[in-house]
């Protein structure tokens, strides 16, 4: 038993069904079959419309089409034009094949048409595991909640990872810890996320460092995917805070580019928090297998060749007082109390790229 009592807690874990295997993209048709529907679109970027082929030929007269334009953020005209294609080809359930922004894009449709969407990751974004769904119009990124959007099937096949380039698997590995690390003080986190999420940390933590030395290794890409899909289940269902409001505003204001601001900013928004976060520190250092999570974090992103400065992100240092600004702008919860100066600092920390601790 632990010696301090267990908190009240509410839980309602909210998932799509998951089938999980190396190989297992081969059980698309069988699961269009056993969600009843007969007319899949499938989506993909353009650089994955091979993919999207392929899932096609596997279908057969189950895919009535593709829309191979899913772009970063899901713009509006994306969204609009993806819409009249799902419409046009008569589409009753939407197939995902992509990272976050294909994902993004099959929610953008079934927002409208509450098709279901069947989810095949090929990155660690988490996407697939929530109901968040975002729309990007004149430079503004909006986001909401809806159940229509969250996918009904999620296939994860860890063959589909591997030619993630590395520099990409890291930063979107970082991306998914930084998921589990705010879920681990989520004011609505319940001892289940906080389970996934250690378990979360560990196994990325564990795999990212094989992918960097054999990006072809099939047991660390398995292992990373299925501590992307915890992380994106924490994700879904618990409240995130600081690091993720800051990466919001970082990529919607100064464009910068999603899973690389993530692990730029994660080792400094933990450290900013860290005063105030005793248990979650404890189980990060855990699930890190390192007792400074913090500096931790920002080694595994330096020694793996991610991004470890805003600057080399391309934020000019004169943005720094207007990012602090606006990351005061909107309250929003935070385990410790939000400030301009403590933001300024650790934005200046960020861009300079200094390790934290
Ligand atoms: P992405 O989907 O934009 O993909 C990045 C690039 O990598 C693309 O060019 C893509 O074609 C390529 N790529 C993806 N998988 C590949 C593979 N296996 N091999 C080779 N190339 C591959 O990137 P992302 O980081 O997965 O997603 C970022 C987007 O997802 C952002 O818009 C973010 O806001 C959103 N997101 C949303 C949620 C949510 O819950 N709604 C969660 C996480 C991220």
């Amino acid at each position: 038993m632990r010696p301090h009592a267990m908190k009240s807690f509410v839980c309602t874990l909210q998932s799509a069904r998951v089938v999980f295997g190396v190989g297992a993209l081969a059980e698309l048709p069988r699961e269009l079959d056993l969600l009843g529907v007969r007319h899949a679109l499938v989506l993909s970027t353009p650089g994955h419309a091979d993919l999207a082929g392929r899932a096609v030929r596997l279908l057969g007269d189950r895919a009535t089409g593709t829309f191979s334009g899913a772009a970063m953020h899901v713009p509006v005209a994306v969204a609009r034009e993806a819409r009249e294609a799902a419409r046009r080809l008569d589409a009753d359930c939407l197939v995902a094949i992509g990272g976050g922004s294909t994902t993004g894009l099959a929610k953008a449709i079934a927002l409208d048409t509450g098709s279901p969407i069947i989810a095949l990751p090929t990155t660690y974004a988490g996407s697939e595991m929530t109901p968040i769904f975002g729309l990007t119009e004149d430079g503004e990124k909006r986001t909401g909640r809806d159940s229509r959007v969250l996918p009904r099937t999620v296939i994860y096949d860890p063959q589909l990872t591997v030619t993630l380039p590395v520099a990409l698997s890291v930063t979107s590995g970082l991306n998914a810890i930084a998921h589990a690390a705010e879920g681990l003080y989520a004011r609505d986190g319940n001892p289940l996320t906080a389970l996934l999420a250690e378990e979360g940390l560990r196994a990325l933590a564990s795999a990212l460092p094989m992918i960097h030395r054999a990006p072809q290794d099939i047991e660390a890409r398995s292992e990373a995917l299925y501590g992307a899909w915890l992380c994106g289940l924490v994700l879904a269902n618990a409240g995130m805070a600081l690091h993720h409001k800051l990466c919001h505003l970082l990529g919607g204001t100064f464009n910068l580019p999603h899973s690389e601001t993530h692990a730029v900013v994660l080792p400094h928004a933990i450290a900013f928090n860290a005063p105030s976060i005793p248990e979650a520190l404890e189980r990060m250092a855990r699930g890190l297998g390192h007792p400074a999570p913090a500096a931790a974090l920002y080694d595994l992103a330096r020694a793996h060749g991610a991004p470890y400065s805003l600057r080399a992100l391309g934020l000019a240092e004169v943005d720094i007082d207007r990012a602090a600004q606006l990351a005061i702008a909107n309250p929003y919860w935070n385990p410790r109390p939000i400030e301009r100066e403590g933001i300024r600092t650790l934005l200046q920390n960020a861009w300079e790229g200094k390790r934290p601790g």
